[in-house]
């Protein structure tokens, strides 16, 4: 569903990513562990099309880009992939003048150019699949920090994407709101949806993956199912990593 080859990405001189080569088949969750710093939110971007690449290419869904095709082909390819594939960042960025249901049915009306009232009943359905079925009215101030990145992870749903992209989604969170959004991705996960999840969760990584990848100084360090990477880790580097984090 998602593979890069030899992907690179440098800003000026500094190589941020290089030349990582990751593989996410279909219905796979992959988390990517990995000291900050490390490119684990640029390697997201890249995926996204939110940064361009510098070396290599990627597919998503079937959509190639790669870095040695003309500017137009690549930025063609990326409008195609947003379309595949939703992200939800840190901070939840919803719209703050529009309710938890105006922001969910958003993409329906001007991207999908649905009828409101057909955006209203997928978008009502979206909320209660996430818990919110009670709070369609509510304005993203009166939500806490989990509901608003739970409305965040139903808007991104609503674009129906082949893969979902999280960046660090509860980090940002108290620690009391955390097990609410990590319960929706799990969710999602049991749904047979495609993941790429960057976190800190150790908990999360360990019963959700089906893969765990540590990356560190743009480099991919070790990549393993989660019982082998806690139990058994092949490099120091993951070892020290493992230590740190405990
Ligand atoms: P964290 O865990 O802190 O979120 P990360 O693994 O997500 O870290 P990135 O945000 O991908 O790390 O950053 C990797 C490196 O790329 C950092 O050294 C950062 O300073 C650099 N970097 C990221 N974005 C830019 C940019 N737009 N211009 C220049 N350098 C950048
Ligand atoms: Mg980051």
């Amino acid at each position: 569903m998602i593979t890069t080859t030899g992907l690179s990405k440098h800003f000026q001189d500094h190589e941020v990513l290089k030349s990582i080569n990751i593989e996410v088949a279909a219905q796979d969750i992959v988390v990517v562990l990995g000291p900050s710093g490390s490119g684990k939110s640029t390697l997201l971007r890249c995926l996204n099309g939110l940064e361009d690449i510098s070396g290599g290419s990627f597919e998503v869904n079937g959509i190639v880009v790669d870095a040695t095709a003309s500017r137009r082909l690549r930025q063609q390819a990326t409008r195609n992939i947003r379309k595949q594939s939703g992200m939800v960042f840190q901070q939840f960025n919803l719209y703050p003048h529009k309710t938890a249901l105006g922001n969910v049915i958003e993409g329906l009306i001007t991207v999908k150019k649905l009828p409101k009232d057909q955006a209203v009943t997928i978008g009502r359905k979206l909320l209660d699949r996430v818990g919110l079925a009670d709070r369609e009215e509510y304005y993203p101030s009166r939500l806490s920090g989990g509901q608003q990145q739970r409305v965040a992870i139903a808007r991104s749903l609503a674009m129906e994407p082949a893969v979902m992209l999280f960046d660090e989604p509860t980090s940002a969170l108290d620690p009391e709101l955390v097990g609410e959004v990590l319960s929706v991705m799990r969710e999602l996960a049991q749904e047979g949806m495609t993941m790429l999840v960057v976190s800190h969760e150790m908990k999360f990584a360990r019963e959700v993956a089906t893969k765990i990848i540590l990356m560190a100084d743009g480099n991919i360090i070790e990549e393993a199912a989660p019982q082998r990477f806690f139990e058994d880790p092949k490099e120091e580097r993951t070892r020290r990593f493992l230590r740190q984090i405990n």
